[in-house]
């Protein structure tokens, strides 16, 4: 299948050079040329398949025209070795836990599949020392860096700010070795993200090295976002209660939402979905207003989501014809203050007994807030609430247990390589 960009300005290309490349030539965003709706029969028994039968089925409809049968299995199998699971929490909400993978939040599962996909097309090119650079802010560098940890052919060099990540963060992936290297700079988040992108523009370093960077407006991170929506889909049906499903997403890059929006033009039967916000609340503004005003991010405690400007707005664009009617008739918005926010996880403990993560209760509260009459709501519990600890636990003022695999980072010696905020140092590193 070919890829098309959002900007429509570079020519189309094929899986393979979308994953390569991640962003088109024009700055665009690559899009899926088609978006196959898949037979009622797979709807009509999707409460008898497993995750990782769905997620190959869904997978099959993206990927089959270019990637072998059995490779493709084999990556979706290898990717979900952990469920997603759909639990009840009050009323007719559910909650879709996607914290079940090694970093314990919803990007292990893009993570995972990419790095699996990207090792095949380096294979493929005969390619045996790829270096992939990744700038993190926290999150985002845990989950590449376990995704691809031990995937022959590639390095990843992890790029942090010294002192500006969470303890519990910089642990996941500052410990793994192999094939992960973590470099922490003396300086900020932009520093880092700065020496990746200066990278990627030197002609020397392109010359003598395989670069590729592990963003997350890659297809193959994005795309097999959609298996777990068909998976918490199956499994309300197989419990007789799919019927008005709304979807609601703790949204900052809107990749997560995104995703979910493709598996309803795959014919996944969802009435509709919400984005819900913190504090940067510019989808919700559009929304109301029908102007997309960009700015800064203000930090919040729900701080994956602090987001100024949205990189895949534009796919939700190109997914409803530019038009804000359209996607006023699948998607409405809703924003929390951390005031907000820190009430709802208080008052959600201690009425239900059920944590939620800062992310994780914009999500609730939406729904509980706006699910009409026979409606049923399903929102993404994007990550584990120890991941904030001081915070959830200053929240509820009680100690939160640390689940087994976060401890087990934290048991982990950190290696790291210090670094000033020299492109030359860091070039000399990578060479
Ligand atoms: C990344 C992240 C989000 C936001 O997801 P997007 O795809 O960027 O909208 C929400 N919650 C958590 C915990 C995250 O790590």
């Amino acid at each position: 299948m070919k890829y098309y960009s959002t900007n429509k300005q570079a020519p189309e290309v094929s899986l393979q050079e979308a994953v390569v490349k991640g962003l088109a030539p024009d700055k665009g965003l690559y899009m899926p040329e088609q978006i196959k709706v898949l037979p009622q029969s797979f709807y009509d028994n999707i409460g008898n398949m497993s995750f990782q039968e769905i997620a190959y089925t869904v997978a099959d409809a993206f990927f089959g025209e270019d990637v072998e049968a059995d490779t493709l299995k084999q990556i979706v199998y290898d990717t979900l070795n952990f469920d997603t699971p759909v639990v009840h929490v009050n009323d007719n909400i559910y909650s879709l836990e996607l914290f079940h993978g090694p970093t314990l939040a919803f990007k292990d599962v893009g993570g995972r599949f990419m790095a699996r996909l990207l090792g095949y097309f380096i294979k493929k090119q005969g390619q045996t020392d790829v270096k992939v650079l990744v700038a993190t802010s926290g999150d985002t560098g845990s989950a590449v860096a376990n995704g691809f940890l031990g995937v022959e052919g590639i390095h990843v060099y992890v790029l942090y700010p010294k002192g500006k990540v969470s303890a519990i963060q910089e642990c996941q992936f500052t410990t793994l070795g192999q094939n992960i290297t973590a470099i922490e700079v003396d300086g900020t988040f932009d520093d880092c993200q700065a020496l990746v992108k200066t990278a990627f523009l030197d002609d020397e370093l392109n010359k003598k090295l395989n670069l590729t960077s592990a963003n997350s407006i890659n297809v193959a991170r994005f795309l097999p976002q959609a298996f777990y929506y068909f998976h918490a889909y199956a499994q309300l049906a197989k419990q007789g209660k799919a019927n008005n499903v709304v979807f609601c997403v703790p949204s900052g890059n809107f990749g997560n939402i995104t995703a979910g929006l493709i598996a309803k033009r795959m014919g996944l039967p969802v009435k509709r979905f919400i984005a819900a916000n913190n504090s940067n609340d510019i989808f919700y503004e559009y929304l109301q207003t029908g102007e997309y005003n960009p700015r800064p991010s203000v930090q919040t405690i729900a701080n994956a989501m602090d987001v100024g400007d949205p990189s895949n707005f534009v796919r939700v664009l190109d997914l409803y014809d530019k038009s804000l009617d359209k996607i006023k008739t699948d998607i409405s918005g809703a924003w929390y203050s951390d005031d907000m926010i820190r009430k709802i996880v208080k008052e959600t403990y201690v009425s239900t007994g059920y944590l939620l993560d800062p992310h994780g209760a914009c999500g609730y509260q939406a729904l509980k807030a706006r699910l009409q009459p026979g409606e049923t709501g399903i929102f993404l519990e994007t990550a584990h609430p120890a991941k904030f600890l001081e915070t959830v636990e200053s929240i509820i003022g009680e100690k939160v247990a640390i689940p087994e695999k976060l401890q087990a980072f934290m048991k982990g010696e950190k290696k790291s390589v210090s670094m000033g905020k020299s492109f030359n140092e860091f070039k000399r590193l990578l060479l």
